[in-house]
C-alpha cells in the first residue's frame, strides 16, 4: 500500500499520484514535497499538484540525468528482506562517478531522452515490484531457504503461505522443493521452530532488461551474497555498456546485437 508519511497528502492528490508509473512515482513524490516547502505548502492539494507540475517539468527536463536509480517501497513493506538503501546510495554514487549524462549526451548529439538513460532497479523480495525485468540492471533480494526434517511439528502453517507450491504435505509429512522456491521468505516467519530457516539473504543480479520496439527482459547473470559483489558488478556492466555503446542505446540493445554469451563472460570473468 502506498504511504505518504513525509507530508500530508489529500485523498484526491494521493489518486493523482497514484496513477504515476510505479518507478517514477517516488521521484516524482520527492520533488513535489520539495517544492511544497520551498512554498511553505503543508498539505498537498490536486491544485497545488497541478502547478507543481508546471513549475517542475522544465527543472526536471534541464537537469535530467542520464541514468536513474529505482527501488520498491522496501522502506515501508512487510516482504522486504533487507534494507536496501546503503546499497541504493552506493549505486548512485557509482553511475555518477561514471559520469553517465556526460557520456551520453555525447553519444546522442546532445539530444539525451528517457528512453536513453541507464536504469537500475533494486527490489527488497523476488515481487520484484520496481520492475527490475525491464532496466538495464535489475537486483532483487531472495534468501536461500534450507528444510530440517529433525525440528518440523508438522503444524503445516508453511503450505498455506508458500504460493510457489514448494512445500507439500506428503501423508502427514512435510516435504520441501528446493527447485520451486523463490526464496521470498513468507514460510520463514510462520515456521515456529525453524525447521525452516534461513542459510542467507543474497541479490540475483538480472541484465539487459527494456521496453521499447524490441523489448526483452533481463537476464539473469549473477547471485551475489553481499553488497560489494553486486557493486562490483555493477561496475562491470557499466564498463561493458561504455565500451560498446555506439549511439546511446539500452544495455538490452547491446546485447541484442552482440548475444548474451559475450556480456556474461564479460561480467564473470575476474
Ligand atoms: S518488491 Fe517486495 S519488498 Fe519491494 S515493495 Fe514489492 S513486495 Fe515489497
Ligand atoms: S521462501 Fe517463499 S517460495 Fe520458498 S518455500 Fe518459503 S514461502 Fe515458498
Ligand atoms: S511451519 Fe515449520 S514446523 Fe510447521 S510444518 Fe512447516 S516446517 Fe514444520
Amino acid at each position: 500500500m502506498l504511504k505518504l508519511n513525509s507530508m500530508e497528502w489529500t485523498e484526491e492528490a494521493k489518486e493523482t499520484l497514484k496513477k504515476i508509473p510505479f518507478f517514477v512515482r517516488p521521484k516524482v513524490k520527492k520533488e513535489v514535497e520539495k517544492y511544497a516547502k520551498t512554498k511553505n505548502v503543508k498539505v498537498i492539494t490536486q491544485e497545488f499538484l497541478l502547478e507543481a507540475k508546471k513549475a517542475l517539468l522544465g527543472k526536471l527536463s534541464s537537469s535530467e540525468k542520464g541514468y536513474e536509480v529505482v527501488g520498491c517501497f522496501f522502506k515501508e513493506c512487510k516482504n522486504t528482506l533487507k534494507d536496501l538503501s546503503g546499497l541504493l546510495e552506493k549505486t548512485e554514487e557509482l553511475l555518477k562517478k561514471y559520469d553517465l549524462t556526460e557520456f551520453l549526451l555525447k553519444k546522442t548529439g546532445g539530444h539525451l531522452k528517457a528512453h536513453n538513460k541507464f536504469f537500475v532497479g533494486f527490489a527488497g523480495c523476488p515481487n520484484s515490484c520496481s520492475r527490475i525485468h525491464i532496466m538495464d540492471i535489475g537486483i532483487h533480494l531472495f534468501v536461500e531457504v534450507t528444510y530440517s526434517k529433525e525440528v518440523c511439528e508438522g503444524c503445516l502453517s508453511c503450505i498455506s503461505v508458500c504460493e510457489e507450491e514448494a512445500i507439500v504435505e506428503n501423508k502427514g509429512d512435510v516435504e520441501f522443493f528446493k527447485n520451486k522456491c523463490v526464496g521470498c521468505g513468507a514460510c520463514l516467519k510462520v515456521c515456529p521452530t525453524s525447521a525452516l530457516a534461513s542459510e542467507f539473504t543474497g541479490y540475483k543480479v538480472y541484465v539487459g532488461g527494456k521496453l521499447g520496439r524490441h523489448p526483452r527482459l533481463a537476464t539473469l547473470v549473477k547471485v551475489c551474497k553481499n553488497e560489494e559483489e553486486v557493486l562490483e558488478l555493477i561496475e562491470k556492466a557499466l564498463i561493458y555498456y561504455k565500451k560498446f555503446n555506439t549511439k546511446g542505446e539500452r544495455l538490452g540493445t547491446i546485447i541484442q546485437k552482440r548475444g548474451f554469451e559475450e556480456v556474461k563472460k564479460f561480467l564473470l570473468e575476474s
